[in-house]
């Protein structure tokens, strides 16, 4: 098309795809299919033999969703995407594809529940040992560290806390010692490019923001490409020793033809491919159609976003406003260097009535949908104590900066005026 960068708001609408060769079809299709032709026995071994990147199996890859991994990439930077059934089996298998049983991952604590879940319960299950350290803290990450540590990983804009993450110092420290920083930019898309910062992976949730419509569930794996798995090659046994799950294959070896994108094959053809949470083309077609509109989605959400901040920051049974308008210090530093255009569409807030108020206050709103979701073009609310952190214990429910009366909200693209009266109906309902 040209050679001059384009803008995200063109990406989003037109990167990878340029009409369809062969019936003109402006729109993505939707490729319904399980399986695709070869043409003969010697292309179908060469696309088994990764000598030829091609469709063999919609577990694996498929046209719908070969655009939806393009265009991701080409909003973050990276090389190349992967998309999954969700944002939970993105997080799983961008360690997975690195770190086995005896490995280790060391995560900021300022998570999304369900990580949190994942990574203190079912990893370490696997034999995946997760150490969590405070993200406020970059060199915690270095301490945490050993000889089988293989990842670092932590969220842009972690709700319910939203302290932005020091991405570039950690990214630093990981990248001196081997060790990729795997960032979820669920809550930031277009706001930050976590890669620019030095990450080596981005995870999404595309459930939310890309997708906007809460309609389709899905996860991205985005690969930078610039990180040197091969420099590393003590710190990252999965990609520069020989793959018995792949006859044999040494990915950094076997794929350095095809360009800098060994962790991300890896990530489709060993753990795609063995675990098989694949996303369903309709998906893949649906969560495209959100993007095509995020650019403008995501600066009505931040527009929105910090004048609930403001006025909730003004009403009295209000004890504390967490968005990073509010914030001081490092802490605010962070927001402004990392996100640009705004500060996304969550906010929290405390009620000075803890649990009980929270609860009345989610069951005083009429407009708002009370749901365990964020990122929909709907305004949102929750209260995490009662719900999505219950099942934490108290030292989690800390550390992931839940306290009783804490209400997030995930705001939407109404009114302002029509989101503020809800929220003020709901307060006094709370009083
Ligand atoms: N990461 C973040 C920050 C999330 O908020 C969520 C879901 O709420 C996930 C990951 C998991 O995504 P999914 O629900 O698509 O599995």
């Amino acid at each position: 098309m040209t050679d001059r960068p384009l803008h995200p708001e063109t990406l989003a609408l037109h990167a990878g795809w340029r009409a369809d060769p062969s019936t003109g079809s402006v729109a993505v299709p939707i490729h319904q299919t399980t399986s695709y032709q070869f043409r003969d026995t010697e292309h179908a071994s060469a696309l088994f033999a990764l000598q030829e990147l091609g469709n063999i199996y919609t577990r694996i890859m498929n046209p719908t969703t070969d655009v939806l991994e393009k265009r991701v990439a080409a909003l973050d930077g990276g090389v190349a995407a992967l998309g999954v059934a969700s944002g939970q089996a993105a997080s799983a298998m961008a360690l997975q594809t690195i770190a086995k049983a005896g490995d280790n991952v060391v995560s900021s604590t300022a998570l999304y529940g369900g990580t949190w879940n994942l990574f203190a319960n079912t990893l370490r299950d696997q034999g995946i040992e997760v150490r969590f350290v405070d993200p406020a803290d970059p060199r915690s990450f270095e301490r945490a560290t050993d000889a089988r540590t293989r990842a670092y990983y932590a969220e842009t804009l972690p709700n319910p806390k939203l302290e932005v993450f020091p991405i570039a110092e950690v990214a630093a420290i990981g990248r001196a010692l081997g060790i990729p920083l795997v960032m979820d930019n669920t809550a930031a898309p277009l706001l930050c490019r976590p890669l620019d910062h030095g990450a080596a992976v981005v995870v999404y949730s595309a459930t939310k923001y890309l997708g906007g419509h809460g309609t389709s569930i899905g996860g991205l794996i985005v690969d930078g490409g610039s990180f040197d798995w091969a420099a590393a090659a003590d710190r990252q046994p999965a990609l520069n020793s020989p793959d018995p799950s792949y006859h044999g294959a040494i990915w950094t070896q076997a794929v350095q033809a095809l360009g800098p994108i060994a962790y991300i094959l890896r990530a489709r053809t060993v753990l795609l491919r063995d675990l098989g949470a694949a996303i369903s083309p309709f998906n893949a077609f649906q969560i495209l159609q959100g993007i095509e509109t995020l650019p403008l989605r995501m600066s009505r959400h931040c527009e929105n976003a910090a004048r609930v901040a403001d006025w909730l920051a003004r009403q009295g049974q209000v004890t504390r406003v967490i968005h990073p308008s509010q914030q001081k210090g490092d802490v605010r530093a962070r927001a402004d260097r990392y996100l640009a255009g705004g500060f996304g569409g969550l906010v929290g807030f405390e009620l000075a009535g803890g649990v009980d108020a929270g609860r009345k206050f989610i069951d005083g709103l009429e407009l708002l949908y009370h749901v365990a979701n964020i990122g929909d073009a709907r305004s949102l609310a929750i209260h995490p104590a009662s719900t999505t952190h219950s099942q934490l214990d108290a030292e989690a429910q800390t550390a992931t900066g839940v306290s009783p009366g804490y209400v997030r909200l995930s705001i939407g693209l109404e009114h302002i005026d029509d989101i503020i009266a809800d929220l003020d109906r709901a307060l006094s309902a709370a009083a």
